[in-house]
């Protein structure tokens, strides 16, 4: 066992691990050792080629196939220098106020919130894409809406020089889209954070954690050789994402005295929908998503965004097998994609766990409030695919599941929530929360406001596992505005 000495050890390279160690950076000239330890790989981007199965396996927790214990719901999340920013698809949205002011926590406003997500905004490069670079498969979302006298909402993505290629869950081939991996990580290790790769926080005791380097045949060499070390660290912060910070948390007995570990999660579950055009759709080329519909996410809980998944991703996210399956398939350059999301209650009986061999498992069921959004947002999805012109929809909620144009104005009878059987249905979900939340007491929340677990002053978390419930939009630029504000937090205390 090899003994290592720092300041400050942060675990976790993605939204929040990349923000803190660009925030903390500074202290290393101030001679303190920042080091910052992320299990997965560096990925050079030129590895990156598009092959599915291939880039889901290298990049992916368990290739992207994460399941709930139940079965029910698929997880995605990346293990990688840069986290799951190295796939997600860049859709930027502000910290929802109305969602801030329901956390209700001291010290918190919307508008500080807003104001540092705005900093990293304009660090990521975050802009709306100009009318030319819209697709065909968001315009005809765009049309739909309007035929309904439904309001499409432009949002804004972070790309720098994208080229369009539609690559973005699968690692950017051009290293266009302005994740931690290219704009936070390599800014903090300029300052002098050390980032190792390949190296698995396994436990922390006080002020000790013990790391696991390992091989890994993925991504460039490690930083450090094989083998178990020690690291003596004054001060910790987590941001392993929900599921690493909260295993590690429970691996190393917190549940003990802070019961809330582990519980309120919520993961915003999402079905993949599709829709045949009579005329080829300019789908896979262009960036994926420009557009959201919200008009209805207080009332029925659910948001529709526009996107667009290569085709294993599309095939293993639609329900059923057989002709119908296959038909949609065969014409993918016919199709219009929408994806459906459901804005899940954070509950304390959602919640991690760990198996018997110490690795999480989810335990979520997809409770009738969800379903009725799935649902609901299957609905409002098929009216905007008919309304822009679509034959047929493929609807998991329906029997049968493909829709022709004689169902347009049957829809409600024809999309019900008796036809959604959990485990029948293919439901998907990349917006993991929760497992770690802020809050006032260690009763039901595991860390304050700052992000400090509550009675251990040099233990902090600083990931998407701090939100008291779902966002109910895409979470990484709120993450990284709680993570700046955990950055001051521990800044101050360093300071004195
Ligand atoms: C396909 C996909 C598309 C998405 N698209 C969007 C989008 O368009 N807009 C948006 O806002 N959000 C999007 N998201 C969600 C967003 O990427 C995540 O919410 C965000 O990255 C989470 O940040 P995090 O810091 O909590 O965790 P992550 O970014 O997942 O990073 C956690 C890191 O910690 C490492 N780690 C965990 N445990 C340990 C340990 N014990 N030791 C060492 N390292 C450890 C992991 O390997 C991982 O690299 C998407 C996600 C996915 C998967
Ligand atoms: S669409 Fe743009 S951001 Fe996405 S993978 Fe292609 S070049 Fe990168």
């Amino acid at each position: 066992m090899r003994i290592v000495e720092a300041d400050i050890a942060i675990v976790g390279s993605g939204a929040g691990g990349g923000t803190v160690a660009a925030r903390l950076a500074p202290l290393v000239a101030r001679g303190k050792r920042v080091i910052l330890f992320e299990q997965g790989p560096r990925f050079d981007y030129r590895r990156f080629n598009g092959h599915e199965l291939e880039m889901s396996r290298m990049l992916y927790r368990e290739g992207g196939g994460f399941m709930v214990a139940d079965g029910t719901v698929s997880l995605a999340f990346v293990e990688g220098y840069g986290g799951s920013t190295v796939v997600y698809t860049g859709t930027s949205l502000e910290p929802p106020a109305r969602i801030i002011e329901r956390w209700n926590l001291p010290g918190l406003s919307p508008d500080e919130l807003v104001r540092r997500a705005r900093c990293y905004a304009q660090d990521n490069g975050v802009h709306a894409l100009p009318a030319a670079q819209i697709n065909e498969n968001n315009r005809l979302f765009v049309a739909g809406c309007r035929e309904l006298g439904w309001n499409a909402t432009q949002f804004a993505v972070n790309t720098r020089g994208c080229l369009g290629s539609g690559l973005c869950n699968l690692g950017c081939p051009n290293n266009a889209k302005q994740g931690t991996h290219v704009v936070q990580l390599p800014r903090a290790e300029s300052r002098g954070v050390e980032v190792i790769t390949r190296a698995r926080v396994m436990r922390l005791r006080e002020r000790r954690l013990e790391v696991e380097v390992g091989l890994n045949p993925d991504g460039s060499p490690g930083e450090w050789e094989p083998g178990n070390y020690e690291v003596r660290a004054r001060r910790v912060i987590l941001a392993g994402g929900v599921v690493g910070s909260t295993t590690l948390l429970l691996r190393s007995g917190f549940d003990r005295t802070l019961p809330a570990v582990g519980r309120y999660f919520t993961c915003q579950p999402a079905h993949i929908l599709v829709a045949e055009h009579p005329h080829p759709v300019q789908n896979a080329l262009g960036h994926p998503k420009s557009f959201l519909w919200d008009e209805r996410i207080e009332s029925d809980h659910f948001f529709l965004e526009t996107c667009m998944y290569p085709p294993f991703i599309t095939a293993k996210n639609m329900t059923g097998f057989g002709p119908d399956h296959e038909r949609f398939l065969r014409r993918f350059d016919h199709l219009q994609m929408i994806l459906v999301l459901a804005c899940d209650e954070a509950l304390p009986n959602q919640r991690i766990v760990l198996d018997r061999r110490g690795n999480p498992q989810v335990r979520y069921r997809l409770d009738s409030r969800t379903i009725r959004a799935l649902v609901g947002g299957t609905r409002a999805a098929a009216k905007i695919f008919f309304a822009a012109g679509a034959l047929r929809v493929h609807a998991p909620s329906a029997r049968p599941t493909c829709l022709e144009t004689d169902a347009r104005d049957r829809i409600e009878t024809r999309i019900r929530t008796e036809y959604f059987l959990p485990g029948t249905v293919s439901v998907s979900a990349a917006h993991l929360m929760g497992g770690c939340r802020m809050g006032r007491s260690a009763t039901d929340s595991v860390t304050n406001v700052d992000g400090q677990v509550h009675g251990y002053p040099w233990l902090h978390v600083a990931d998407a596992s701090l939100f008291p419930t779902a966002l109910e939009a895409n979470p990484y630029l709120t993450i990284m505005a709680l993570a700046d504000r955990v950055a001051d937090a521990v800044l101050d205390k360093e300071h004195a």
